[in-house]
C-alpha cells in the first residue's frame, strides 16, 4: 500500500518535567507544515532520575532531535558528545541534535532566540544601552554572552541572592561589561533595557527591585510568557516605562533557531508569532 511505502516521519521532541504546558509541539508543527518538512514531535515528561535513559532510548530508536527545558537543561549539556561555544558558555544545552556521524550536539538556542526577538522583531538597537538581568539561574546563563556580542555599554546582573549573580557574572567577565549584585545593590538611576529573567512570573510574583530604575526611556522585557502581562510588566508600565513586552518571541525565535539546527531550513517566525500572540 502506498502508505507503507511512505517512510515514517523523522522523530523529534521536547524533554521536560512538567512539560504538558508545553507550546513546542504547535510552534514546530507550524514550522513544518510551512516549510514543508516531515517530521513528527512529541511531549515527553521525564523525571530527572530517568532523563540518561530516555535520551539515550530516544536517539537510540531513531530519534533525531530533541528540545529540552526545564529541569534538564544542564543535564542535556553533560549527555552531549559535543557543544556549541553558546551551549558550552551557558553550560545548558536546550535543543539536541544528531548529526551524521551518530554523535549528539547540544546547543543552546536561548540567547540567541531573544537577541533576534529584541534586535529583528521589537527593532532594538542593544549597543551603547545600559541592561540590567533580574535573575541568574539558567536562563540568565543563556543570555550574556549573546547579549554582550551586542556590546551593550553596561551589563549587570541582578539576583535574589546576590552571591549567585557574581558567580555567574564572573563566568562571562572575559567577553565584555559585566557585573553581578544583589536586588538592593543595583545602581538606582534609570537602565535602558530591564529584563526579567526571574522566575517570579511562574508564581504571579515579580522581583522586589527599586522604581527608580524604571524611567520614561525604560524597555522592559519579561523570559515568561502567557494570555495577561506578568506582575513584573504590569508594574513597569505603572512606573512609566516606555515599553513592556512578554517572551513568546523569544520563545518562537528559540525555536525556529533549533527547527534550523535540525532541518538545515529557516522557518518564517512572523505567522507563527502572530497566532500565538493574537
Ligand atoms: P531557574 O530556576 O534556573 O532560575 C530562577 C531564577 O529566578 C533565580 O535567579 C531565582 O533567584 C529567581 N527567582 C525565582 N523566584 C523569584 C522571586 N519570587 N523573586 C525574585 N527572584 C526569583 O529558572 P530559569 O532561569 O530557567 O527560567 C527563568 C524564567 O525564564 C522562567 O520564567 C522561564 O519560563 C523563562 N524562560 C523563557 C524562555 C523563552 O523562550 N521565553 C526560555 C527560557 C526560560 P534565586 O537564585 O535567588 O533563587
Amino acid at each position: 500500500m502506498a502508505a507503507e511505502l511512505q517512510s515514517a516521519a523523522d522523530s523529534y521532541g521536547i524533554v521536560g518535567h512538567p512539560v504538558a504546558q508545553s507550546r513546542s509541539p504547535f510552534i514546530h508543527g507550524l514550522f513544518a507544515k510551512q516549510t514543508g518538512e516531515r517530521m513528527a514531535y512529541r511531549l515527553f515528561d521525564v523525571l530527572p532520575e530517568d532523563f540518561i535513559n530516555h535520551v539515550t532510548g530516544f536517539f537510540a530508536g531513531g530519534g533525531r532531535g530533541l528540545n529540552v527545558t526545564i529541569p534538564h537543561k544542564p543535564a542535556a549539556a553533560n549527555f552531549a558528545s559535543t557543544l556549541t561555544p553558546r551551549a558550552e558558555q551557558a553550560r545548558a544545552a536546550n535543543t539536541l541534535a544528531l548529526q551524521a556521524d551518530g554523535t549528539i550536539l547540544g546547543d543552546n538556542t536561548d540567547g540567541i532566540g531573544l537577541v533576534r526577538d529584541l534586535t529583528v522583531n521589537l527593532a532594538l538597537v542593544v549597543t551603547g544601552l545600559r541592561v540590567l538581568i533580574l535573575g541568574a539561574g539558567g536562563a540568565t546563563r543563556g543570555i550574556v554572552a549573546p547579549l554582550l556580542d551586542l556590546a551593550p555599554a553596561q551589563l549587570l546582573i541582578a539576583n535574589r541572592s546576590a552571591d549567585r549573580a557574581r558567580v555567574v557574572a564572573a563566568s562571562f567577565a572575559d567577553l565584555g561589561p559585566v557585573k553581578g549584585c544583589g536586588f538592593q545593590e543595583i545602581d538606582a538611576r534609570p537602565w535602558d533595557l530591564v529584563i526579567n529573567a526571574t522566575a517570579a512570573s511562574l508564581t504571579g510574583a515579580r522581583p522586589e527591585v527599586s522604581p527608580t530604575i524604571i524611567a520614561s526611556h525604560t524597555v522592559c522585557y519579561d523570559l515568561a510568557y502567557g494570555r495577561e502581562p506578568t506582575p513584573f510588566l504590569n508594574w513597569a508600565l505603572a512606573e512609566g516605562a516606555s515599553a513592556a513586552h512578554l517572551g513568546w518571541g523569544m520563545l518562537v525565535e528559540q525555536a525556529a533557531e533549533s527547527f534550523f539546527l535540525w532541518r538545515g531550513v529557516r522557518p518564517d517566525t512572523r505567522p507563527v508569532l502572530e497566532v500565538l500572540t493574537r
